[in-house]
């Protein structure tokens, strides 16, 4: 990596891998992040987390360039899961960083393969009613990364059956703000779930959520459009 946009792009994504690990996000190997970049001879495409190698060992320079067709530019190997960053960055061009974590709470309620309701009206962050779980398929497949496409339309976050949590955002700032929102939110949604069966919002009183979102804080002007 040469030029400068590119290798503060990488340092940027080494900050928020250390940043998953520090808020108890991630541990070890697991989960992975992507943001939107071009390379040095400005073709379009992403950085991502290499694989299989944990946060405390992991450089800027270990940062992987990939392009929308598959192209790798780096000196490791790619995250596994490589297949859904591409294809949510591809997909939404007003996107510009996905992470992914196996973070505990959101991997607790995964392992139920449920769409977590609207039982706190934070939900409608994730960009609806509910945050929806992308069916179960094999980590690093293409399978998983059709589903979790599904999932994640209109949304800023989504589950994954048996595995984790994905979140997406305008920003590395606003995809770690989502993840850890939405991992909150699942921590919350375990504690309700152990004490009784927790009272719904309707659908009328989390679109109000949504529409008085818009001129909510730091959370204004990051609606889907
Ligand atoms: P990578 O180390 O290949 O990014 O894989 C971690 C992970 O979470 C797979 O789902
Ligand atoms: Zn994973």
């Amino acid at each position: 990596m040469t030029n400068s946009n590119l290798i503060q792009s990488a340092q940027a994504l080494l900050k928020t891998s250390q940043d998953l690990v520090r808020l108890g996000l991630n541990r070890g190997t697991s989960g992975n992040a992507s943001v939107r970049t071009y390379n040095e001879v400005g073709e379009a495409g992403f950085l991502i987390t290499p694989s299989g190698i944990a946060v405390e060992d992991m450089a800027a320079s270990d940062m992987v360039w990939m392009d929308f067709s598959g192209k790798v530019q780096g000196r490791k190997t790619p995250s596994s899961e490589w297949r859904f960053h591409l294809d949510l960055l591809a997909h939404q061009p007003q996107l510009n960083a996905v992470i992914h974590t196996h973070s505990m709470f959101a991997t607790t309620l995964s392992t139920f393969q449920k769409d977590i309701p609207a039982f706190h009206y934070m939900i409608a962050l994730a960009g609806g009613d509910s945050v929806r779980c992308a069916p179960y398929a094999l980590f690093g497949s293409q399978q998983l990364s059709d589903y979790a496409i599904v999932a994640m339309q209109d949304r800023y976050a989504c589950l994954l059956a048996n595995h984790g949590l994905i979140g997406v955002g305008k920003s590395l700032e606003h995809a770690l703000n989502i993840t850890l929102e939405v991992e909150t939110l699942c921590e919350q949604y375990v504690r309700a779930l152990q004490v009784g069966e927790p009272h719904i919002l309707s659908s009328q009183q989390m679109l109000e959520v949504q529409e008085k979102f818009k001129n909510y804080g730091s959370w204004a002007e990051k609606t889907l459009d």
